[in-house]
C-alpha cells in the first residue's frame, strides 16, 4: 500500500491529533467550558449557560468520535491495513488521507454513504 515513510508521517499526525483531543478532554476547560456562578446568574444568562453547556457536550461528543476514528486508524496501521477502504478494500487516495489521516473510506464509498444518509 503506502511505504513506511508515508505511514510513519501519518502515524505521527494521528498521534498529534490524538494528543490534542485528549488534552482538551482531560482539562475540561475547552473553549466552551461553563462556569456556573449561582449568585450572579439571572434567568437569561442561565439559559445562555445551559446553551453553552449543550454546545460543550456536543463538542465533547465530537471529540470522542474523532478520537475513536483516530484509534481505529492506528489499529488498522498496526494490522497493515491502513490506507485501504474499510468498506471495499480499495486504496484510499493519498490526498484524502492528507486531509484527514483518520479517514476510513475511499471516495466512492464515502459518496455512497453520503447519498444513503440523505
Ligand atoms: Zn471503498
Amino acid at each position: 500500500m503506502y511505504d513506511e515513510a508515508v505511514l510513519a508521517m501519518f502515524k505521527q499526525r494521528l498521534l498529534e491529533m490524538r494528543g490534542d483531543l485528549l488534552s482538551l478532554d482531560d482539562s475540561g476547560v475547552g473553549p466552551a467550558a461553563v462556569e456556573l456562578d449561582q449568585s450572579r446568574i439571572g434567568r437569561l444568562s442561565r439559559m445562555d449557560a445551559l446553551q453553552d453547556q449543550a454546545m460543550s457536550v456536543e463538542a465533547r461528543r465530537r471529540r470522542r468520535a474523532s478520537l475513536r476514528g483516530i484509534d481505529e486508524a492506528l489499529q488498522r496501521m498496526g494490522k497493515g491495513e491502513y490506507g485501504s477502504c474499510v468498506h471495499c478494500g480499495e486504496p484510499v487516495a493519498y490526498g484524502r488521507l492528507e486531509l484527514d489521516p483518520a479517514i476510513e473510506s475511499c471516495v466512492h464509498c464515502a459518496a455512497e454513504m453520503e447519498q444513503g444518509s440523505r
